[in-house]
């Protein structure tokens, strides 16, 4: 129905506009531009493809329509009912379908070449067959890390890590017949060799997957999304689709640098994540050792009246903010703080919450001004100026340990100093320790006082001091 040239201009087109969809999302305020522009983009992409595969072949559109209208519905489903803290395990059982789509179309591929233009069941070009096995590989890995990866977030398995005897050698025994296979399997096309491919890489993505811990499992999300990505990619080359390559390509780049960034920020190597053993139970986040120690306890009006005589107070949201929906009602108190002469800002760790951005988007959501929000590098210093840290939810974000004890699974990270602030009051339901499982120091201090209880009772609690 179109020519050849124009379905490659629009499809250039659609990646230019996912291009400027990812520019739009690295920033909450261009955000949701960010986002209309990659639902154009993938508009253009979708009806151009059903114009070059299916012209006049009514059966081909009302299947790929009826496809598109399913998964559509059931994804516009899903994604209303999630809730925000649930996100990464929804987004790791995404990726296990585009894994496992990565493999049937591979499949269809191999036993229906001339559909695809690649060749003849038989005779199958070359270049076709590396394509194919590298992208059923990727995808069969994909699959089966993404549904571990899935469980252990979900709480359907242990968040800690297991440790398998002599791992390291099974994961390179079955890499290096992985290899070999897939070497085998494009000089000789065996059907055959393309399902032992199959089985090798969905055991060796179980695998390997398996002995991470909870706490690096976000890492594992954001590094799936990346093979997912390139699996996407491998596809489009059988296909010979130039949108799928190149959306497959941004999504395995942005992938593979969104992991390295979290890395980074929780100062983990990449290799250490994927060789695994890190990390406490995801599930039960809270699962840390509780502690006799005494503490300063305080109540909702020892905090209102902390705040309210405050020059300044810095803002730490955390983990438990997401979980009780605190965001609306933290911008209240911090409202009512303003109009009472009082600077208020908010700082932000990289790694605060559950995945990347989380506590942007509450606070967003929540309409909370974005030059009040500050990056760590930008407002740590600023905490020895602060009268009042108030550390809602969080918790391995602010300890110490991760500068001074080295035997600690969190040393290295960049941490917020809320202990130079003149008090840190903590919000949280009781002394359980935070995602990495280990006590924070803080909390038996001489200047810190916990506010017990659930983040958004005692906001409003807070709130509801203030206005009087
Ligand atoms: P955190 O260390 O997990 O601490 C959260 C605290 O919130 C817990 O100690 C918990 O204590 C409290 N809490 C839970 N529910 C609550 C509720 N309803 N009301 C009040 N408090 C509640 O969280 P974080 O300081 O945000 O640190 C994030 C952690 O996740 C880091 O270890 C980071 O490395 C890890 N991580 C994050 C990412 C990411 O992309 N953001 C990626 C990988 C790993 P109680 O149970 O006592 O209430």
């Amino acid at each position: 129905m179109i020519d050849a040239n124009f379905a490659a201009l629009l499809y250039l087109l659609s990646g230019v506009l996912f291009i400027l969809a990812l520019r739009g999302l690295s920033s909450p305020s261009s955000s949701r531009r960010g986002n209309l522009l990659g639902m154009v983009g993938m508009a253009i992409a979708i009806v151009t493809t059903l114009l070059v595969a299916a012209p006049g072949d009514w059966i081909s559109w009302i299947l790929i329509l009826g496809g598109l209208g399913l998964g559509g519905g059931i994804g516009a489903f899903i994604a209303r009912q999630v809730k925000m803290t649930d996100m990464p395990q929804l987004v790791a059982a995404f990726h296990s379908l585009v894994g496992l789509a990565a493999v049937f179309v591979a499949a269809a591929a191999l036993y229906a070449p001339e559909a695809f233009e690649i060749g003849v069941p038989g005779a199958i070009h070359a270049q076709a067959l590396i394509e194919m096995s590298i992208g059923v590989a990727i995808g069969a890995f994909t699959f089966t890390g993404s549904v571990i990866a899935f469980a252990k977030l979900n709480g359907n398995m242990s968040g800690k890590p297991i440790i398998l005897p002599a791992r390291h050698l099974i994961h390179i025994v079955l890499a290096i017949v992985l290899l070999a296979l897939i070497w085998a399997f494009t000089v000789s096309a065996e059907p055959v060799l393309f399902w032992l491919i199959t089985i090798v890489a969905l055991v060796l993505g179980g695998l390997m997957i398996i002995p991470i811990g909870g706490a690096d499992m976000p890492v594992v999300v954001s590094m799936l999304n990346s093979y997912s990505g390139w699996a996407a990619a491998g596809i489009g080359f059988t296909l010979g689709n130039t949108a799928l390559i190149i959306t497959g390509a941004l999504v395995g780049s942005s992938g593979a640098i969104l992991s390295y960034i979290m890395c980074k920020a929780m100062n983990r190597s990449f290799i250490s994540v994927i060789l695994g053993g890190f990390g406490g139970d995801a599930s039960v986040s809270s699962g840390g050792a509780e502690e006799d120690r005494p503490v300063k306890q305080g109540a909702a009006e020892d905090a209102a009246f902390l705040m309210r005589n405050a020059g300044k107070v810095i803002i730490v949201p955390g983990y438990g903010m997401a979980v009780a929906q605190a965001q609306h009602a933290l911008r209240e108190m911090a409202d009512l703080l303003k109009s009472a002469g009082v600077e208020v800002r908010y700082a932000i760790h990289p790694v605060a919450g559950r995945m990347p951005g989380h506590m942007n988007v509450l606070l967003a959501e929540a309409n909370v001004p974005y030059d009040e929000v500050f990056e760590l590098e930008d407002i740590n210093s600023e905490f020895a100026q602060a009268d009042v840290a108030f550390v809602i939810g969080a918790n391995d974000v602010t300890n110490p340990a991760a500068k001074t004890d080295k035997t600690s699974p969190i040393y290295g990270m960049p941490v917020l100093n809320v202990e130079d602030a003149g008090t840190v009051l903590f919000i949280k339901r009781g002394m359980a320790a935070g995602y990495a499982g280990v006590q924070n120091e803080l909390f038996f201090r001489d200047n810190t006082m916990m506010l017990f209880g659930d983040a958004k009772k005692v906001t409003e609690e807070i709130v509801k001091s203030l206005g009087h």
